[in-house]
């Protein structure tokens, strides 16, 4: 089975992670803040507080921003449901905004129409998470005007852009949000085996996320209600969570890291194959964008119809290929069903979502196994 993702690991990798095995820490040692330092270092950004997933920094960035019950956050219905369950772990209410029909991106203009409508019935968004599909960002400086205008706050999910581009800036460097949540899961562009971060130039920010972390507690005496009590002492001052990454998980990572640059550009030479193999054939391909550099996480394609989908991609699954579906819609899920949302709600999110199919893209993907998906694709579509 050639898979649509999958992880790279070298005797670098091998190497750093062994080396946190023989050494005194396991976890709270020196290679996560070295990692962490490593990505601030990268992206350009002030913090990073590294957690076990993005899943744990997408909660504690909502929890820094002062998400609760009663707060309303807004996020892309194309996305993994971990964007919109983050709020939900706060108590708050959730919506969606449609997205684009080319990028899957969240749309500037519906996010604009829909503020319009909400600030008419006093029902503003606290927080809004756009999504980077794939690796392509969103138009991030319309939604900052607009942040700015409504006066909500902006957390990037980034889990699929780590190493992707918005006008020569480095997603996550926080140019136009708050925060940027990266993930590390296998799949990604880098990974740490799990894990997740989260960056932002605002040092009490930085402070909440790395405080929540672990448990609420800190052990600086600076940040206690009182004078510490001896050596052994520390206090839990919020309710906080055990999200740490472990020092195995952030030497994989950070040794990852620095392939990041080499990764992205691999991505985008499988991208260019893929695209000039199919630019006769009657699919729509990934879109691109003039000052934007995607990190193609995935590289997904989009047919003329839902059948046509479900031919292509039983076709592949059944020849060994691991094509896949990104996403269902988010309020399409039972859970958010339950929630009041009905299909039809989101229609550019849908019909894109009947019409896509991700195809292997992954650094290590051979000359020969993508000529082996694109025969398949290109056979799958004369048939049809
Ligand atoms: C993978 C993913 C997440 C969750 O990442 P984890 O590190 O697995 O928790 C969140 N959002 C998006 C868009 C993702 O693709």
């Amino acid at each position: 089975m050639i898979p649509y993702g999958r992880q790279e690991i070298t005797r670098a990798d091998v190497d750093a992670v062994t080396e946190v095995l023989r050494s005194d820490f396991l976890t709270q040692g020196p290679a996560v803040p070295k990692f962490e330092r490593s990505i601030a270092d990268y992206c350009g950004v002030r913090h990073v507080v590294a957690v076990n997933s993005a899943t744990s920094a997408l909660h504690l960035a909502c929890l820094a921003l002062g998400v609760g019950s009663g707060s309303r956050v807004w996020t892309s219905p194309i996305s993994f449901v971990a964007s919109a369950n983050c709020a939900r772990f706060c108590g708050a209410a959730v919506d969606f905004v449609d997205v684009e029909a080319d990028t899957g991106n969240m749309s500037a203009s519906a996010l604009s129409e829909k503020l319009e409508q909400a600030a008419k019935e006093g029902l503003l968004p606290h927080v809004v998470i756009p999504v980077h599909l794939a690796g392509l960002p969103c138009d991030m400086r319309a939604i900052h005007e607009l942040a700015r205008r409504y006066s909500f706050r902006v957390i990037e999910d980034a889990s699929h852009a780590v190493g992707a581009k918005y006008l020569d800036t480095l997603v996550g460097s926080c140019r136009f949000s708050d925060i940027t949540v990266f993930s590390f899961h296998p799949v990604k562009v880098i990974t740490a085996g799990e894990g997740g971060a989260a960056s932002t130039n605002d040092p009490a920010l930085a402070q909440t996320m790395s405080l929540l972390r672990s448990h609420g507690i800190t052990r600086d005496a600076a940040e206690m209600s009182g004078a510490p009590e001896g050596a052994w002492y520390y206090e839990q001052l919020a309710l906080g969570f055990n999200y740490r990454l472990t020092d195995l998980h952030a030497a994989l990572g950070n040794s990852q890291l620095q392939r990041l640059n080499c990764y992205v550009a691999r991505r985008h030479s499988i991208a260019t194959r893929y695209d000039c193999a199919f630019s006769r054939l009657p699919v729509a391909l990934p879109a691109r964008r003039s000052e934007r550099h995607s990190a193609f996480h995935l590289y997904a394609i989009r047919l003329n119809d839902a059948s046509l989908r479900q031919r292509v991609f039983d076709r592949l699954r059944s020849d060994g290929v691991g094509v896949n579906v990104h996403y269902i819609p988010i309020h399409r899920q039972p859970y958010y069903r339950g929630l009041g949302f009905r299909q039809g709600q989101f229609p550019v999110a849908e019909d894109l979502y009947s019409r896509s199919i991700s195809l292997p893209m992954f650094p290590a993907l051979t000359d020969e196994q993508q000529d082996h998906v694109i025969a398949l694709v290109s056979g799958a579509l004369e048939e049809a």
